[in-house]
């Protein structure tokens, strides 16, 4: 930790506070050089749970992770940053109430996806086809209605029916070549 006025790296911490919700310490700390004063607000990055991969493989919770990707779904987006750490803290939160010390991926990119779509909907999407390797558009929209946040469940149901009007565009379409090749033939 680097003096914000002169710069040395030696800082002693004079006081000490943890956020309400414990995902971060704010500490008041002051310059052994200079003696100026200055506070700093440390994220509490690491939780002590394992997240189970779907190829089986196991890792430390990593908060900053999340966050990457988070930031890479929000590139260009009205979405700030103190938006993006408020869901790092709400997942967070969420992590912490689950029951055991493992958790799998798919379940936090879930509790992840349930609080960006409620922030910013393209940003949603953009997380959620990196992070799940679907196989076909039911897929997609099962995962979706399969979100806790009433938004969720909306959002599936309006992209269900605007596959339905593509569809039934497309057949239309077919019965108008139908009839033209017919009206050829005669
Ligand atoms: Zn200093």
């Amino acid at each position: 930790m680097n003096c914000p006025y002169c710069n040395h790296n030696e800082t002693k911490v004079i006081d000490s506070r943890e956020s309400k919700d414990g995902t971060s310490i704010k500490r008041r700390r002051e310059c052994l050089y200079c003696q100026k004063r200055f506070s700093t607000n440390e994220k509490i990055l690491k939780l002590d749970l394992e997240v189970t991969k779907s190829n089986g493989s196991v890792e430390v919770f990593n908060l900053q992770k999340i966050k990457n990707s988070l930031l890479k779904a929000c590139e260009k987006r009205p979405v700030t940053l103190e938006q993006i750490e408020a869901v790092l803290e709400q997942v967070v939160g969420d992590v912490k109430n689950l029951e055991g010390t493992c958790i799998a991926t798919k379940d936090i990119g879930g509790i992840v996806m349930d609080k960006l779509l409620l922030l910013d909907e393209i940003a949603f999407l953009k997380f959620a086809i990196v992070h799940n390797n679907y196989e076909t558009m039911g897929d997609f929209l099962g995962q979706i209605e399969g979100l806790r946040s009433l938004d969720g469940k909306e959002f599936a149901r309006n992209l269900i029916k605007k596959e339905e009007r593509t569809v039934s565009v497309s057949s239309a379409e077919e019965r108008v070549s139908l009839t033209d090749t017919q009206g050829g033939r005669v």
